[in-house]
């Protein structure tokens, strides 16, 4: 199960994983948060921006192979780790019963000196972290969510202080299209970001030895 704030998130930051995930018959949940209804930096009609990016949600969602596709439809912005959204991420865990729970790492807040990480991310990482455990696994909480289920391992993207890389070198090429599919993010930079996809997964290839990676920090939670 993946977990996100926006639409595009799950494919920048684990597309690779998750379709190779796919290809190998695991069953593929992508849950994302937020409606990606202010992703723009014009004054766009918001409610139309959130119905395209819906519809980009689903396309890239089956280009990776996912099994199924939740959009928790929260205003962009405004995730946030109370109790309404744990219950959520409860009750679809314990549906779903996920050996792996992929999602963003919410200690990471500054990049490079150049990017403040989203809110969003954050608030849904925090979000995931505390509906994985010891919420979900736990009987006492959220009782009416449905049968406790102890999640495995959790894989935390976007974080500094990777610890695992996933090869994603046979998937790479749709990883790619998969963000590409979120056109409404794209403006007029679509051969650019392109570049930034491979140059991004080359990069955490290096960090050990293959030619494309998806890097992470992993927690063993069933052991
Ligand atoms: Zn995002």
């Amino acid at each position: 199960m993946a977990i996100y704030a926006h639409p595009d998130d799950a494919d920048v930051a684990a597309g690779g994983l998750l379709a190779q995930w796919a290809d190998e018959g695991c069953a593929v949940h992508l849950v994302v948060v937020c409606d990606g209804a202010k992703g723009a930096h014009a004054l766009v009609d918001s409610a139309h921006l959130g119905e395209v990016r819906y519809r980009e949600l689903e396309s890239a969602a089956h280009l990776l192979g996912a099994s199924t596709v939740v959009n928790l439809g929260r205003p962009d912005g405004e995730a946030d780790n109370d109790r309404a959204l744990r219950a959520e991420l409860v009750t679809l865990v314990r549906s779903r019963r996920p050996e792996v729970v992929v999602g963003p790492d919410p200690t990471a807040t500054f990049f490079s000196g150049v990017y403040i990480n989203h809110h969003d991310h954050r608030a849904t990482g925090w979000a995931l972290l505390d509906a994985v455990a010891p919420a979900a696994a736990m009987p006492l909480y959220f009782p009416e969510s449905g049968a406790p289920h102890q999640v495995g391992r959790l894989l935390l993207s976007g974080t500094h202080e990777p610890d695992v890389v996933a090869d994603v070198t046979r998937v790479i090429d749709r990883k790619v299209a998969a963000v590409l599919t979120h056109s409404s993010q794209l403006a007029d930079d679509r051969e650019a970001i392109r570049d930034v996809v491979y140059e991004r997964a080359a990069q955490a290839g290096r960090l050990t030895g293959v030619a494309y990676g998806e890097a992470f920090r992993h927690v063993e939670l069933d052991f």
